[in-house]
Protein backbone atom coordinates (compact mmCIF):
# COMPACT_ATOMS: atom_id res chain seq x y z
CA UNK A 1 0.00 0.00 0.00
CA UNK A 2 1.65 3.54 -0.84
CA UNK A 3 0.92 6.27 1.29
CA UNK A 4 -1.88 7.95 -0.25
CA UNK A 5 -3.68 4.77 -1.24
CA UNK A 6 -7.02 5.38 1.00
CA UNK A 7 -7.19 2.64 3.88
CA UNK A 8 -10.15 0.23 3.36
CA UNK A 9 -11.10 -2.50 6.01
CA UNK A 10 -9.77 -5.31 6.27
CA UNK A 11 -12.53 -8.42 5.85
CA UNK A 12 -13.49 -10.86 8.41
CA UNK A 13 -12.69 -14.28 7.30
CA UNK A 14 -14.04 -17.74 9.21
CA UNK A 15 -11.63 -20.85 8.42
CA UNK A 16 -13.26 -24.30 9.60
CA UNK A 17 -12.46 -27.57 9.40
CA UNK A 18 -12.52 -30.91 10.96
CA UNK A 19 -9.13 -31.78 13.17
CA UNK A 20 -6.77 -33.24 10.39
CA UNK A 21 -7.52 -31.72 7.61
CA UNK A 22 -4.90 -29.92 7.24
CA UNK A 23 -6.16 -26.40 7.98
CA UNK A 24 -3.36 -24.81 10.12
CA UNK A 25 -1.02 -25.71 7.87
CA UNK A 26 -2.42 -24.55 5.20
CA UNK A 27 -3.71 -21.19 6.72
CA UNK A 28 0.51 -21.19 7.42
CA UNK A 29 1.18 -21.51 3.57
CA UNK A 30 -1.74 -18.79 2.71
CA UNK A 31 0.08 -16.10 5.04
CA UNK A 32 3.69 -17.01 2.71
CA UNK A 33 1.24 -15.77 -0.72
CA UNK A 34 -0.76 -13.15 0.61
CA UNK A 35 0.28 -9.99 2.35
CA UNK A 36 -2.00 -8.51 4.62
CA UNK A 37 -3.61 -11.36 6.34
CA UNK A 38 -3.17 -12.83 9.84
CA UNK A 39 -4.64 -15.02 12.24
CA UNK A 40 -6.08 -14.29 15.28
CA UNK A 41 -4.82 -15.96 18.63
CA UNK A 42 -7.58 -17.56 20.46
CA UNK A 43 -8.19 -17.78 23.96
CA UNK A 44 -8.86 -21.28 25.36
CA UNK A 45 -8.93 -23.24 28.62
CA UNK A 46 -7.11 -26.10 26.96
CA UNK A 47 -3.59 -27.30 27.96
CA UNK A 48 -0.80 -26.56 25.50
CA UNK A 49 0.89 -28.84 23.64
CA UNK A 50 4.32 -29.61 24.07
CA UNK A 51 4.99 -27.33 21.12
CA UNK A 52 2.74 -24.88 21.44
CA UNK A 53 3.45 -21.30 23.05
CA UNK A 54 1.07 -19.21 24.76
CA UNK A 55 0.74 -15.89 23.22
CA UNK A 56 1.85 -17.57 19.29
CA UNK A 57 -0.87 -20.71 19.14
CA UNK A 58 -3.25 -19.75 21.83
CA UNK A 59 -3.37 -17.24 24.66
CA UNK A 60 -3.97 -20.04 27.03
CA UNK A 61 -6.41 -18.83 29.98
CA UNK A 62 -8.10 -20.64 33.36
CA UNK A 63 -11.49 -21.20 33.23
CA UNK A 64 -12.45 -18.74 35.42
CA UNK A 65 -10.42 -15.97 33.27
CA UNK A 66 -12.50 -17.16 30.21
CA UNK A 67 -15.52 -17.21 31.56
CA UNK A 68 -14.85 -13.53 33.21
CA UNK A 69 -14.33 -12.43 29.35
CA UNK A 70 -17.56 -13.84 28.51
CA UNK A 71 -19.52 -11.93 31.15
CA UNK A 72 -17.58 -8.88 30.48
CA UNK A 73 -18.56 -8.84 26.78
CA UNK A 74 -14.63 -9.04 25.52
CA UNK A 75 -15.15 -12.28 23.20
CA UNK A 76 -16.68 -12.00 19.90
CA UNK A 77 -17.57 -15.63 19.78
CA UNK A 78 -17.32 -18.95 22.18
CA UNK A 79 -17.87 -22.49 21.80
CA UNK A 80 -16.78 -25.45 23.76
CA UNK A 81 -14.75 -27.91 21.93
CA UNK A 82 -13.08 -31.46 22.99
CA UNK A 83 -14.83 -30.63 26.57
CA UNK A 84 -12.31 -27.05 26.37
CA UNK A 85 -13.85 -23.14 26.07
CA UNK A 86 -12.44 -21.90 22.97
CA UNK A 87 -12.80 -17.73 21.70
CA UNK A 88 -11.73 -14.86 19.91
CA UNK A 89 -11.50 -11.51 21.74
CA UNK A 90 -13.08 -8.78 20.20
CA UNK A 91 -10.98 -5.68 20.57
CA UNK A 92 -8.03 -7.52 18.98
CA UNK A 93 -9.66 -8.44 15.62
CA UNK A 94 -11.46 -4.78 15.77
CA UNK A 95 -8.43 -3.50 16.15
CA UNK A 96 -6.93 -4.97 13.37
CA UNK A 97 -9.62 -4.91 10.21
CA UNK A 98 -9.64 -0.92 11.01
CA UNK A 99 -5.89 -1.22 10.60
CA UNK A 100 -6.24 -2.39 7.20
CA UNK A 101 -5.64 -5.86 7.39
CA UNK A 102 -7.68 -9.12 6.41
CA UNK A 103 -8.11 -11.25 9.84
CA UNK A 104 -8.92 -14.74 9.97
CA UNK A 105 -10.97 -16.61 12.76
CA UNK A 106 -9.68 -20.53 12.98
CA UNK A 107 -12.39 -21.69 14.96
CA UNK A 108 -15.42 -24.31 15.06
CA UNK A 109 -18.97 -24.17 13.19
CA UNK A 110 -20.71 -23.39 16.23
CA UNK A 111 -18.05 -20.00 16.26
CA UNK A 112 -19.00 -19.64 12.43
CA UNK A 113 -22.35 -19.13 13.26
CA UNK A 114 -22.14 -16.62 15.90
CA UNK A 115 -19.43 -14.49 13.82
CA UNK A 116 -22.14 -14.67 10.88
CA UNK A 117 -24.85 -13.30 12.73
CA UNK A 118 -22.69 -10.55 14.24
CA UNK A 119 -20.38 -9.64 11.41
CA UNK A 120 -22.93 -10.32 8.52
CA UNK A 121 -19.83 -9.67 5.69
CA UNK A 122 -17.96 -12.10 6.98
CA UNK A 123 -16.44 -14.58 4.41
CA UNK A 124 -16.27 -18.36 5.86
CA UNK A 125 -14.67 -20.97 4.20
CA UNK A 126 -14.88 -24.87 5.19
CA UNK A 127 -11.95 -27.38 4.23
CA UNK A 128 -12.59 -30.72 3.55
CA UNK A 129 -10.36 -34.08 4.03
CA UNK A 130 -9.93 -36.01 0.45
CA UNK A 131 -11.26 -38.95 2.26
CA UNK A 132 -12.20 -40.95 5.15
CA UNK A 133 -8.86 -43.19 5.41
CA UNK A 134 -6.70 -39.99 4.83
CA UNK A 135 -8.99 -38.47 7.56
CA UNK A 136 -7.35 -40.91 10.00
CA UNK A 137 -4.30 -40.99 8.57
CA UNK A 138 -3.93 -38.19 9.18
CA UNK A 139 -5.06 -38.07 12.40
CA UNK A 140 -2.93 -40.89 13.73
CA UNK A 141 0.34 -38.94 12.24
CA UNK A 142 0.22 -36.62 14.25
CA UNK A 143 1.42 -38.77 17.02
CA UNK A 144 0.17 -36.26 19.52
CA UNK A 145 -3.05 -37.64 21.13
CA UNK A 146 -4.03 -41.47 22.72
CA UNK A 147 -6.38 -43.64 20.99
CA UNK A 148 -9.36 -42.82 22.56
CA UNK A 149 -8.53 -39.17 21.45
CA UNK A 150 -8.37 -39.98 17.93
CA UNK A 151 -11.30 -42.40 18.16
CA UNK A 152 -13.05 -39.26 19.47
CA UNK A 153 -11.76 -37.40 16.91
CA UNK A 154 -12.98 -39.13 14.17
CA UNK A 155 -16.58 -39.40 15.14
CA UNK A 156 -16.50 -35.19 15.73
CA UNK A 157 -14.77 -35.04 12.21
CA UNK A 158 -17.63 -36.74 10.53
CA UNK A 159 -19.57 -34.87 12.11
CA UNK A 160 -17.95 -31.38 12.13
CA UNK A 161 -17.92 -32.09 7.92
CA UNK A 162 -21.74 -32.28 8.55
CA UNK A 163 -22.05 -28.22 8.55
CA UNK A 164 -19.72 -27.80 5.38
CA UNK A 165 -22.94 -26.11 3.71
CA UNK A 166 -23.27 -23.09 6.13
CA UNK A 167 -20.06 -21.88 4.30
CA UNK A 168 -19.42 -19.70 1.44
CA UNK A 169 -16.57 -21.55 0.67
CA UNK A 170 -15.31 -24.92 0.16
CA UNK A 171 -12.00 -25.96 -0.25
CA UNK A 172 -10.81 -29.69 -0.92
CA UNK A 173 -7.36 -30.38 0.57
CA UNK A 174 -6.69 -33.24 -1.22
CA UNK A 175 -3.79 -31.42 -3.15
CA UNK A 176 -2.44 -29.36 -0.58
CA UNK A 177 -0.49 -26.89 -2.96
CA UNK A 178 -3.84 -26.98 -5.02
CA UNK A 179 -5.19 -25.73 -1.86
CA UNK A 180 -3.38 -23.09 -0.82
CA UNK A 181 -3.60 -21.64 -4.61
CA UNK A 182 -7.95 -22.13 -4.23
CA UNK A 183 -7.53 -20.45 -0.98
CA UNK A 184 -5.48 -17.28 -1.94
CA UNK A 185 -7.91 -17.06 -4.57
CA UNK A 186 -10.32 -16.28 -2.20
CA UNK A 187 -8.37 -13.43 -0.84
CA UNK A 188 -7.62 -12.09 -3.93
CA UNK A 189 -11.25 -12.33 -5.66
CA UNK A 190 -12.91 -10.07 -2.47
CA UNK A 191 -9.92 -7.56 -3.20
CA UNK A 192 -11.33 -7.08 -6.68
CA UNK A 193 -14.63 -6.55 -5.57
CA UNK A 194 -15.72 -3.33 -7.31
CA UNK A 195 -17.24 -1.75 -3.73
CA UNK A 196 -12.82 -2.40 -2.49
CA UNK A 197 -11.80 -1.54 -6.19
CA UNK A 198 -13.27 1.74 -5.82
CA UNK A 199 -11.45 2.70 -2.46
CA UNK A 200 -8.21 0.74 -3.26
CA UNK A 201 -7.92 1.87 -6.71
CA UNK A 202 -9.79 5.67 -6.31
CA UNK A 203 -7.13 7.74 -8.30
CA UNK A 204 -7.45 5.39 -11.23
CA UNK A 205 -10.92 6.01 -11.92
CA UNK A 206 -10.95 9.18 -10.95
CA UNK A 207 -8.54 9.46 -13.47
CA UNK A 208 -9.83 7.73 -15.81
CA UNK A 209 -13.83 9.26 -15.04
CA UNK A 210 -12.55 12.58 -15.01
CA UNK A 211 -13.97 13.65 -18.20
CA UNK A 212 -17.04 11.54 -18.64
CA UNK A 213 -20.72 12.75 -18.20
CA UNK A 214 -22.21 9.68 -17.35
CA UNK A 215 -24.60 7.52 -19.02
CA UNK A 216 -28.27 6.53 -18.50
P1 LIG B 1 -7.21 -27.60 18.89
O1 LIG B 1 -7.45 -27.87 20.34
O2 LIG B 1 -6.93 -28.85 18.12
O3 LIG B 1 -6.18 -26.53 18.67
O4 LIG B 1 -8.58 -27.00 18.30
C1 LIG B 1 -9.75 -27.72 18.44
C2 LIG B 1 -10.88 -27.02 17.72
O5 LIG B 1 -11.16 -25.76 18.32
C3 LIG B 1 -10.61 -26.73 16.24
O6 LIG B 1 -11.76 -27.10 15.50
C4 LIG B 1 -10.46 -25.24 16.20
O7 LIG B 1 -10.86 -24.69 14.97
C5 LIG B 1 -11.38 -24.80 17.31
N1 LIG B 1 -11.05 -23.46 17.79
C6 LIG B 1 -9.82 -22.93 17.99
N2 LIG B 1 -9.91 -21.66 18.41
C7 LIG B 1 -11.24 -21.37 18.46
C8 LIG B 1 -11.98 -20.20 18.81
O8 LIG B 1 -11.47 -19.15 19.16
N3 LIG B 1 -13.33 -20.31 18.74
C9 LIG B 1 -13.97 -21.44 18.37
N4 LIG B 1 -15.31 -21.41 18.31
N5 LIG B 1 -13.31 -22.55 18.02
C10 LIG B 1 -11.96 -22.52 18.07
Amino acid sequence: MTANTPAVRGTLYIVSAPSGAGKTSLVAALLESVTAVEVSVSHTTRTPRASEVDGQHYHFVSAETFLGMIEDGQLLEHAKVFDNFYGTALASVDERLDAGVDVILEIDWQGARQVRAAVPDAHSIFILPPSRDELERRLRGRGQDEEDVIQRRLRDAESDCTHFREYDYTVVNADFDQAVRDLACIFRANRLRTVEQEIRSASTIGNLLAGAHGSA
